[in-house]
């Protein structure tokens, strides 16, 4: 089959025509042939067995079930009326009910003579009845071809209203296996298909759709899953590798003194063995020619600034300037103060540049940066404004990467002749597996581990009802001189209503933590960036015990004395902002307590997340639970990424065939990197149809 006649308009396809192409194209994507064939089936529903009414379950499933009809009624209801029919096989019965078509399907029905009908059972006041079920008589069921598996295609309620049922679905599919004669060219090469034992595409298409059987099914989704996330990985793999020849990056080639001062005599404690690693891995990038693009996590607490500023030196050493950028001002602030202090007496000039900084003093910060006298400049968005240039930026450095778009990466990228290096730093743990998937184009590295010495910390949850217990706990930690952040959320749609909360809450712990003894601190949303920062630094500062706040304080604050976290309404936040929050604690040497506050009414998904909270500290972990909740469409930054498009595979289900894609993509490019060798040529041609008729790259970055 020629491969360019699956690009065929679906308009032209026996069947369609230009109404339902219309429609196939907005409610499933379909333009072309390929698109209908790789419409792949939800589910499938197995009508090799037939059901005792006796076995019946009553989760509503699909069942075929054999049986009489022994008697007919029409049933009047508030609106209409209902047909119903006794049906019974020798172990029991049950009722077939019709709401449409009444009159004809009266007229048509006979009784007492075998039926097989086929439906979805409700239970329903002691017995099961089953709506508008598919029927046949056991004669001419008898007669038929079997059909085994009936697959199940995706369906919306346009589709419906058009008529295009799942049965229509079903023929188009026949007729596009007529007209393509189920010819399809091979995708994937021999070899790989002998080692993995996988049905050929031509076996694997048809099976998916007209499945012989369970076994030859299974092998069918196998193959396509593999497949599909094999070409993905391929193109990831492909394109990072292209990259590495053809954007040329600065050669940070020595490896000078301000990095090994700093490491000699400014260093305030021993590197973990994870950051040391990291820092090779870094230096080994920045060492090789090519671009550096590195996406750096870490759990909050890791340590990830000390390797930023290690970078920054390496920079420095090569007569480069750096910068790093952060999601909020406080954010910005912190690494400011936090750097500042690490780089005094190293000589580097460090200054901060945000929205609130004033117009005078953005004014000596613009011309340093531009004749070379300011090393590093850290700051929020402010730092992608025009007016911003760099005699020589060799180093971008992005905090809290999923804040920031793609387009304002390369914003930052265009600041100068050359690409900086990126390091992108997050503390979203990002389950290896979607890591894998998203950021294939990227190098990762990981800080897996600790600062000797932290307390894991104590994760509770606690009623409402108990709230007077834990402000004892809390008076109880502030007169051991701890402090204390109660946070609350701030969801946008009910803004107003949970500003009120926050403004309630606060009154409440106002009033059972009094002045003078007690200072209270609260930061929100609603606030300017000035009189946050003025809270966020009598915070900071000690002077205040206690923080109530909304998640502005989220990402990245640190105050090592803080040693209670307090969340309210903790049922409300997802799990990687239940994780975050409780970051915010645990930086100091002191034991650390995290409460998660809930009213009674939980969803058995919030029970999970609470649980979770409870039972784990490691991130990666609750990641995973997460992923696993929620689905990779509502992990942050997963929006736009073509993983949401995957036709067959499931990201977290199929885990470990996406770990062997990845191997074998890997395999083949560094044994034949374009694709050349004669055994590989049909992955070249499958290959280069991809590029030409979907290019990954558009959805995927
Ligand atoms: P994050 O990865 O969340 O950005 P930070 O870089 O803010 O973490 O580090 C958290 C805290 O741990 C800081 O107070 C920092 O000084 C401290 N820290 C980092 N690395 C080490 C280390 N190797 N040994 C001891 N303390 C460390
Ligand atoms: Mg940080």
């Amino acid at each position: 089959m020629n491969p360019g006649f699956l690009q065929t308009p679906i308009a032209y396809l026996k069947g369609v025509g230009p109404n339902r192409a219309e429609t196939l194209q907005s409610e499933l994507g379909i333009h072309v042939y390929q698109d209908l064939l790789n419409l792949f089936p939800n589910r499938y529903i197995d009508k090799t067995k037939y059901h005792k009414i006796n076995e019946l379950q009553k989760s509503n499933a699909d069942v075929q079930v054999i049986g009489k009809i022994v008697h007919l009624k029409t049933v009047a209801q508030k609106r209409g009326s209902r047909l119903v029919a006794k049906f019974v096989d020798d172990t029991g019965e049950m009722e077939l009910v019709w709401f449409r078509s009444q009159k004809w399907i009266r007229e048509n029905l006979k009784l007492n003579i075998p039926y097989v009908v086929f439906g979805r059972t409700n239970w329903y006041s002691g017995m099961f009845s089953m709506p508008h079920p598919e029927m046949e008589l056991l004669t001419e069921h008898e007669k038929n071809l079997k059909v085994g598996m009936q697959p199940v295609y995706p369906s919306t309620e346009k589709l419906g209203n058009k008529g295009i049922t799942n049965r229509v679905i079903g023929k188009l599919m026949q007729q596009l296996f007529l007209e393509t004669k189920g010819k399809f060219q091979e995708t994937l090469s021999d070899k790989l298909s002998y080692e993995l034992k996988l049905l050929p595409k031509n076996e694997s298409l048809f099976n998916i759709h007209f499945p012989k059987n369970q076994e030859l099914l299974a092998k069918a989704r196998f193959r396509l899953k593999f497949e599909e996330l094999f070409y993905i990985q391929l193109q990831l793999i492909a394109k990072n590798m292209l990259h590495k020849q053809k954007i040329k990056g600065f050669n940070f080639d020595q490896v000078g003194t301000l990095f090994n001062a700093f490491y000699a005599n400014h260093l305030p404690f021993e590197l973990t063995g994870a950051q040391k690693r990291v820092i090779k891995e870094i230096r080994a990038d920045l060492g090789s020619n090519a671009q550096m693009n590195r996406l750096l996590q870490g759990d909050v607490g890791s340590g990830k600034t000390i390797v930023a500023v290690m970078t920054m030196l390496l920079a420095m050493d090569n007569s480069f300037q750096a910068c790093l950028m952060a999601p909020t001002e406080i954010l910005a602030n912190q690494h400011y103060q936090g750097i500042s202090k690490l780089l005094e007496g190293t000589g580097v000039s460090c200054k901060l540049l945000t929205g609130s900084v004033k117009k005078s003093a953005r004014k000596p910060i613009h011309e340093q940066l531009e004749d070379g006298t300011l090393h590093i400049l850290i700051g929020t968005h402010a730092l992608l404004e025009d007016k911003v240039k760099f005699k020589n930026l060799g180093l971008a450095i992005i905090d809290e990467q999923h804040r920031f778009g793609v387009a304002q990466r390369s914003k930052l990228w265009h600041k100068n002749d050359y690409p900086p290096h990126i390091l992108v730093m997050t503390a979203t743990p990002i389950p290896r597996t979607l890591a894998m998937s998203l950021y294939g184009d990227l190098d990762i590295s990981v800080i897996d581990e600790l600062p000797p010495g932290r307390k894991p910390i104590k994760t509770v949850h606690r009623y409402d009802g108990n709230r007077l217990k834990v402000f004892g706990f809390i008076r109880d930690e502030i007169k051991k001189g701890r402090q204390i952040y109660i946070v609350y959320p701030l969801i946008q749609e009910s803004e107003a209503l949970d500003y009120k909360d926050l403004m309630d809450g606060y009154e409440s712990i106002a009033r059972d933590f009094p002045q003078p003894e007690f200072q209270i601190s609260i930061v929100h949303g609603k606030m300017k960036p000035p009189d946050k920062d003025y809270e966020m630094e009598r915070f900071v500062s000690g002077k205040t015990q206690i923080m109530v706040a909304t998640t502005v304080i989220e990402v990245g604050v640190n105050v090592p004395n803080a040693s209670v976290m307090i969340i309210e309404s903790a049922e409300r936040f997802g799990l990687s902002q239940l994780h975050q929050l409780r970051g915010r604690v645990g930086r100091g040497a002191d034991q650390s307590f995290c409460i998660l506050m809930t009213s009674h009414k939980l969803s058995n998904e919030a029970k999970t997340r609470l649980e979770t909270m409870v039972r784990t500290n490691d991130g990666f972990e609750i990641a995973e639970v997460d992923l696993k909740l929620r689905g990779p469409g509502d992990i942050m930054g997963t929006q736009q990424s073509g993983i949401l498009n995957l036709k067959i595979a499931d990201i977290v289900k199929d885990n470990e065939i996406l770990k062997s894609a990845r191997y074998y993509a890997m395999q083949l490019l560094k044994d034949d990197p374009s694709l050349e060798k004669p055994e590989n040529l049909a992955m070249r041609h499958a290959y280069a149809q991809l590029i030409k008729y979907k290019n990954i790259w558009n959805y995927i970055s």
